[in-house]
């Protein structure tokens, strides 16, 4: 009997955000069956609100060298764009403490070619997806740029830029003329800015999530909303999953449950350190300005992107937690910095938002097998580029279920490494 379900369950995805629908997806196109849950709608969770980059120059992890000499100014400025909840503190230590040791100059070097292993070819990953979508229309190719205001601001991030250039990622350091010219909306205000021609964006990311799940269930996918409570387990193995509405029987079982997967591999034995990041948004609905491509400033971390809807202003990091009240006062901010660069911003009827980036201490996701049980998989914990590596995650799963070479070192995402 146990064969005969193996044979004919589903493979069972949780969580319909960017990661786990892509990966619902490339797994039907592999001819298997595939029940997709989430306790709420494709997309509510962080793939709702994020910056709608498709990046594949992020080999920085958020950790650089130097990071531990932040973590002061980090506890007591709350508006920073690096913040931690101090009340939080306590509960974030062991994930700071494996954050900072992952700020050595030589685990940031290992750490960015891995990044770099995962990125290249991000945005190809999506071809085949949104071409099965017919979305093909949501992406634009047409790179970032990221400014600087200072001589000095764009000195202090030489180091980074040629760990990018080591990583062989296209990039062209602009003056400031020439940064006016490619993008006339900006104010002068900036001396530098490097435009980055491989950067795409979707034009609503969660417009974009929600035309791959109805994708996916057009192609013969099964999407439940149920809530995931647990698993049935024996020799090593997922036999079902436990819902508020029952089980699944399943062959084999996929966490991607982003900030949230942490409670649910707990459930399979296995403790990976996620945390979150947590990060703002104001979208302004009909802002009076017609940016021609999204801008970055890695000195503030924000982005400001032209989406269908409007200008998304989004970024920033808040350590401090799944269960605090958001701090609206990092929206003001975030109001604040864009409007010194496009100074006649119109905010009526914007919008705003406070999303949890699912977060690993060395900034790189878990992608692979769950330690103890042989057909479970972990695909979280993406940080900053979850929309980025949501399709490539999908196609590592698809490798791995497949028993495919995906012709990557997969060890540095595995979940045990810490
Ligand atoms: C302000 C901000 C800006 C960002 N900008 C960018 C950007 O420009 N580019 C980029 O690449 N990334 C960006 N990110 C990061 C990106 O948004 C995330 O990495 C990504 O959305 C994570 O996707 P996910 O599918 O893993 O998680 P989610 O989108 O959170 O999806 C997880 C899903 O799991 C479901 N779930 C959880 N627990 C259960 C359960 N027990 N049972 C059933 N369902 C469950 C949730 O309901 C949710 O729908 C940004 C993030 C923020 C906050």
């Amino acid at each position: 009997m146990s064969l005969e379900r193996e044979e004919t369950a589903p493979i069972v995805v949780i969580g319909a955000g960017i990661v786990g629908v892509c990966t619902a997806l490339y797994l039907l196109r592999e001819g298997r069956r595939v029940v997709l849950l989430d306790r709420g709608e494709p997309g509510e969770g962080t793939s709702f609100g994020n910056g709608s980059i498709i990046t594949e120059e992020a080999v920085v992890p958020v950790q650089t060298p130097g990071v531990v000499w932040k973590v002061p100014k980090m506890l007591v400025d709350p508006l920073g764009p690096l913040a931690i909840r101090w009340q939080y503190l306590p509960r974030l230590a062991p994930w700071l403490i494996q954050f900072i040791a992952a700020s050595s100059p030589h685990r940031v070097e290992e750490i960015s070619i891995a990044l770099r292993a995962l990125l290249r070819g991000a945005t190809a990953a999506y071809d085949p997806l949104v071409k099965a979508a017919g979305i093909e229309d949501m992406i634009r190719r047409s790179g970032w740029i990221s400014v600087y205001e200072t001589d000095a601001g764009f000195r202090s991030y030489q180091p980074l830029l040629d760990l990018q250039r080591r990583r062989g990622v296209n990039l062209e350091v602009l003056q400031a003329a020439e940064l006016r010219q490619l993008e006339p909306a900006l104010a002068p205000i900036f001396k530098y800015g490097v435009f980055y021609p491989d950067v795409s964006y979707t034009v609503d990311n969660l417009r974009f999530v929600q035309e791959l799940a109805a994708a996916f269930v057009s192609l013969g996918g099964e999407l439940r909303r149920e809530a995931v409570s647990g698993f049935e387990r024996a020799d090593g193995k997922v036999n079902a999953v436990i819902t508020d509405h029952g089980q699944t029987a399943c062959s084999a079982v996929v966490v991607a449950a982003g900030a949230w997967s942490k409670a649910l591999t707990a459930m399979l034995g296995c403790r990976p350190p996620l945390d979150t990041e947590r990060g703002y948004h104001l979208t302004l609905p009909d802002p009076g300005i017609s940016p021609r491509l999204p801008v970055y400033s890695t000195e503030r971390g924000f982005v400001c992107t032209p989406l269908e809807k409007g200008l998304r202003i989004a970024g920033t990091v808040e350590l401090g937690g799944l269960e605090k009240a958001p701090d609206w006062r990092r929206a003001e901010v975030l109001f604040k910095n864009a409007s010194r660069w496009y100074p006649r911003l119109d905010r009526r009827g914007e919008t705003k938002w406070m999303g949890y980036r699912p977060s690993m201490p060395d900034s790189l996701p878990v992608i692979g097998r769950a330690p103890h049980h042989s057909n479970a998989y972990l695909a979280f914990g993406h940080g900053h580029c979850g929309l980025s590596l949501g399709a490539r995650t999908g196609q590592l799963i698809a490798d791995m279920i497949a028993g495919r070479d995906s012709g990557i070192d997969m060890a540095p995402y595995r979940a045990d490494r810490f």
